[in-house]
Order: structure tokens, then C-alpha cells, then sequence
């Protein structure tokens, strides 16, 4: 699925300026290197229809500072300026469903030595409508790819650095190109550590199963969200690392992140999942996933951040 068509208006060195006039020199450092660190967030159009909730738009901030950290970005914003400039862009861009939010951080120096430290960071931040990531109206044909997941020490696995989705882009590549839709990536021990851009969960015996944050993986907020779901249900969970052989017996599968939302896994390396795919647990926490972000439940409203945009919308026409 193909999501190029951005919103207006991006924030970019310190303002926010139309999308077009948001551009770096060929020669910058994060360009020839891959030092860039982003997030991913999603904003939901609340059922009032006039009202966007940012999810978890605190978390996913500070999630974007450590990930600079990694790669020592000095930089002028605190978790909560980077927050309240995406609220501004929000409004600015007045948008009228769900949409993406794509902060990242950058080295914007023109360097030639592949270093972090004395270098130039910027900020950047721009925004685009977004509906489903993955088609969730059936569940996904995975495989277990032979790509092995960047080790922590080789590449920090838990933030969100942009020269390591190299990785993911090889792996997720290799799945479409053998008629999947998604990649199962493996630790350097063999044991699963999550897909291309996403987290994932098993269900054995009414046990709900992910991998802990110290196996190579992202430190998935989503992950988390559905985590604390499962606690305030009842529902029994482990963090414990997973055999590759668990997914091919386990009674369901499901990835979940940002972008992805809660996709259930049919078939992994063309073997059914379950009872065909159907993820009764996932199904729960899904339904309690769309009530919070759609602003239908109070339970979980500290996780938004409403922005109302029909003021906007309107002068906007
Ligand atoms: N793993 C990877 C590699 C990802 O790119 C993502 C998407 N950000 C996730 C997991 C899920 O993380 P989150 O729930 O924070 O979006």
C-alpha cells in the first residue's frame, strides 16, 4: 500500500513551512548514512467527527528523544515541545480523517566521516492521512524470513533509527516477493524477534506471549498498550523469548505496531494458524484498541490527545 499524498504543511528547522519547501542538501549526513532516528504516530478521527486523537502522543515523543539519544542528536526540544508542535501542525493542517505523523530527528551536517558526536541535528515533522497499514479485513500469509534481525550491539534494535530499516525493507521485500504479505524476523540465536515493522504476539493455551524489549526488538508502543489491555482484562501474559517452531503450533498470531494497528497472522511459511487465522484474543483486544482511539471508552483517554479541528476545517471551507 502506497500512503505518498502528505498534508500541507510540515514543521521543518524551526517552523512550520508549506510540505515543498521542507528540503535538505544532497550532502547531508543523515542521507549518506542512515543517522536519522523518527517516530511513528497515528491520530484518530474521534466519533464526533470533529476531533483528532493523537495516540499516545507523550510516549512516542519521549520514544523519539532516547532514539536520538542512540545517536547522541543534541537538540534545542524536550519531549513536550516536540508534543505541543505536532498539536500545532494538527491544527495547521486541519486534516479531516485519521492521519500519520512522521517526527523524525536528523544529522544535518554536510559530513563525509561516518560519526555521530558534533555533528548538527535538526528536527523535522510532517503528516499524512492514513487508513490501514496491512489489509485487516483478512488475516496475513507470513513467513519466517532469512533475514536475521539486527543485533542491539550491532545496530540498536530498541529505537527507531533509520539506516537500520535497511533491514527491514530486505526482509519485508523477501516476503511479498514469495507471496506474503509480511516477515517473521529471527534473533542471531534463531529465536523470533518481531516483523518488518511491527511487533507480534502468540496465544498458547490462553497465555498471551511476546517477546521481552532485550531480544532485538523495538520498544513497540503499541506493544505496551496491548500488554496493559491484556492486564486490565484478566488475560495471563509472558515475555519470554519464542522458538521459531511455537508459531507453527500456536492457537493464534498477531502482529500489532502503529501502522499495522492489530493485523491476526492466517499462515506462517504455509502453515495455518489456529483455526484459520481467527484470533479471538487479538479480536478482544482490538475491540478495546478502536474504542479507546475512536474516543468511545473513557478508560483509557489518558492515551489521547484530542485536537479539535473543526474550527479549522471550517475556515478552512
Ligand atoms: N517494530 C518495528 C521494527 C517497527 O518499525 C514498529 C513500528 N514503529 C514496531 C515494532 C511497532 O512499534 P509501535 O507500536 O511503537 O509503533
Amino acid at each position: 500500500m502506497a500512503f505518498s499524498q502528505t498534508l500541507d504543511y510540515a514543521f521543518f528547522e524551526g517552523e512550520i513551512v508549506p510540505f515543498g519547501e521542507a528540503k535538505v542538501s544532497i550532502g547531508t549526513h543523515a542521507l549518506q548514512y542512515g543517522t536519522g532516528a523518527f517516530a511513528g504516530i497515528r491520530g484518530y478521527l474521534d466519533a464526533d467527527g470533529e476531533t483528532i486523537n493523537i495516540f499516545r502522543l507523550p510516549d512516542h515523543c519521549a520514544r523519539l528523544l532516547r532514539s536520538g539519544k542512540l545517536l547522541r542528536a543534541e537538540l534545542p526540544y524536550t519531549a513536550e515541545m516536540v508534543a505541543e508542535t505536532i498539536v500545532e501542525l494538527t491544527r495547521r493542517n486541519a486534516p479531516t480523517g485519521d492521519v500519520y505523523y512522521r517526527p523524525f530527528i536528523y544529522k544535518s551536517a554536510v559530513q563525509l566521516t561516518p560519526r555521530l558526536k558534533g555533528l548538527d541535528d535538526e528536527l523535522a515533522i510532517y503528516m499524512l492521512p492514513m487508513g490501514d497499514y496491512l489489509d485487516t479485513t483478512r488475516g496475513q500469509r507470513a513467513i519466517v524470513s532469512s533475514w536475521t534481525r539486527i543485533a542491539d550491539n550491532a545496530i540498536p534494535s530498541r529505537g527507531k533509527l533509520t539506516g537500520a530499516y535497511i533491514n527491514s525493507a530486505l526482509a519485508k521485500d523477501e516476503a511479498e516477493e514469495k507471496g506474503a504479505d509480511e516477515a517473521i524476523m529471527l534473533d542471531t540465536d534463531g529465536k523470533v524477534a518481531e516483523g518488518s515493522g511491527c511487533n507480534l504476539f502468540i496465544v498458547r493455551d490462553g497465555v498471551l506471549i511476546t517477546p521481552p524489549i532485550t531480544n532485538d526488538i523495538l520498544e513497540g508502543i503499541t506493544r505496551r498498550t496491548f500488554l496493559q489491555f491484556a492486564l486490565d482484562l484478566g488475560i495471563p501474559t509472558e515475555q519470554r523469548r519464542i522458538d521459531r517452531s511455537e508459531l507453527y503450533i500456536a492457537d493464534e498470531a498477531f502482529f500489532c505496531g502503529t501502522g499495522v494497528q492489530l493485523c491476526p497472522i492466517a499462515t506462517i511459511d504455509g502453515r495455518p494458524i489456529g483455526a484459520g487465522g481467527a484470533s479471538p484474543l487479538g479480536d478482544h483486544l482490538r475491540t478495546t484498541f478502536y474504542d479507546t482511539v475512536r474516543g468511545r471508552s473513557d478508560r483509557y483517554r489518558a492515551w489521547l490527545t484530542p485536537v479539535s479541528v473543526r474550527a479549522a476545517a471550517g475556515v478552512r471551507g
